[in-house]
């Protein structure tokens, strides 16, 4: 007879609000956690009552909500020397030219970007990287979360050689990687990659179920490119070797990128700011693709606004992205969504649920992620708010604190990877 295997201790996070998000809200509520998953949720005394062995940690006059998801960011960009915004064609031509001395600080900045994300109540993130370079910290940091590794076929001989490398570096990526980040391949966007190129990755990650990421319709130069082949975007990588000459097709970016076969519910699209028309958007609905919204990004770059109230009215799934410290002002998921809030007239509910669940459902881990209930893992900011029965609604209060440097701690699969409070107290 075999001995069973030991329970790992359980343990109970509870503060003087928990807002799962997917249940009402919970008045001195407790989250059981029990290996990294949530094995409970409800009010402490009962919570306490049903385990009575489990360690608790409290957290007076604060709010637990699901940690922030991230559908879009780069975690290899650093703060402090952006370059120049406004125009977006500009701002690719600077950082192009600054890649090759950017090689030698962005293990580091991957390594911040990360961290200022934690602090902030991130819980999981996406990085989009060249060929996912920005894994290892993605790892490190404790995130779960996916690297969407890019590549720019330009640098090879053929579309073919081209994605037989992005496959095998995304396959050699994928070893031994701990069991919340994936590694998945990123088409980058429709003036780095050519037609070919993409429609064979395309076809390859639909092949195997694999994600997709792009950006797509995000700037005027992008669409000017794609419909006009005109523009200033066609000779960027010039120095890298790369002409794109594959513009001028006649159409928008969002049905150039349907008839390549970029577009399908296992797709994420960063931005989708500019341009989005009327048969974009029937197009958008009708394949399924979800978008990760970068507001912030999208104003520094004069990149115009996505009509995301649209997209949720017509059932897309729409999550949030800061995009990277080189055209956002932070990696904070909350202080992105607050200005999407005002930006669009949302409300504060769904304000945090694009935050978080919403985030889940466009980059299909709704199941693992995203609202505080029963088997997912526990995954979870707490914020330094406690909203009373009156007045502004809970969902937007917590919303303003966290977007302001209100997390006082953060919580990935069950452990506390940030923790405010106690380092105070240390
Ligand atoms: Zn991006």
């Amino acid at each position: 007879m075999t001995a069973p295997a030991p329970l790992s201790r359980a343990r109970i996070f509870a503060a003087s609000l928990v807002l799962p998000l997917s249940a009402p809200p919970i008045r001195d509520g407790a989250l059981l956690v029990r290996d990294g998953r949530i094995a409970a949720v409800g009010p402490l005394p009962e919570v306490e009552r049903d385990n009575p062995d489990a360690e608790v940690r409290y957290f007076p006059r604060h709010t637990i909500i699901p940690g922030a998801v991230n559908t879009h960011a780069h975690l290899g960009f650093r703060r402090g020397d952006a370059p120049r915004g406004g125009s977006f064609s500009g701002w690719v031509r600077e950082l192009v030219s600054r890649l090759p001395e950017k090689e030698a600080w962005t293990p580091e900045a991957a390594r911040g970007s990360a961290r200022e994300a934690v602090e902030s109540g991130t819980t999981f993130i996406t990085d989009s990287s060249p060929f996912g370079e920005c894994l290892p910290q993605l790892v490190e940091s404790g995130l779960a979360g996916i690297v969407f590794a890019e590549f720019f076929p330009f640098l090879f001989d053929t579309p073919g050689e081209a994605v037989d490398a992005i496959e095998n570096a995304v396959f050699a990526l994928r070893e031994g990687l701990p069991p919340r980040v994936l590694v998945e391949m990123s088409v980058h966007a429709p003036y780095t990659v050519d037609p070919e190129s993409s429609r064979l990755a395309a076809t390859r990650t639909r092949e195997r179920g694999d994600r997709l990421a792009i950006h797509l319709s995000e700037s005027p130069e992008e669409i000017e490119f794609v419909r006009e082949g005109t523009g200033g975007l066609e000779s960027i990588f010039e120095a890298f070797g790369m002409r794109a000459d594959w513009g001028g097709v006649g159409v928008s970016p969002v049905r150039y990128a349907g008839s390549v076969g970029l577009l399908g519910p296992a797709t994420i699209s960063a931005h989708l700011a500019t341009g989005v028309s009327g048969e974009d958007m029937e197009i958008l609905v009708r394949t399924g693709i979800a978008a990760a919204h970068c507001p912030r990004s999208n104003e520094y770059l004069g990149c115009g606004v996505s009509p995301v109230p649209e997209m949720l009215e017509r059932g897309m799934r729409v999550g949030m992205g800061t995009d990277g410290l080189w055209s956002s002002p932070s990696m904070n998921l909350f202080e992105e969504t607050l200005f999407a809030v005002k930006l669009h007239g949302l409300d504060g509910e769904t304000g945090l649920k694009l935050a978080t669940l919403y985030g889940a459902q466009a980059l299909g881990v709704e199941r693992e992620t995203g609202s505080l209930e029963s088997g997912k893992w526990a995954d979870l900011a707490v914020v330094e708010v406690a909203p009373g029965e009156a007045g502004e609604s809970p969902e937007m209060q917590v919303l303003e604190a966290a977007a302001s440097g209100g997390v006082a701690a953060t919580v990935v699969s069950g452990e506390l990877l940030y923790d405010r409070l106690a380092e105070g107290a240390g």
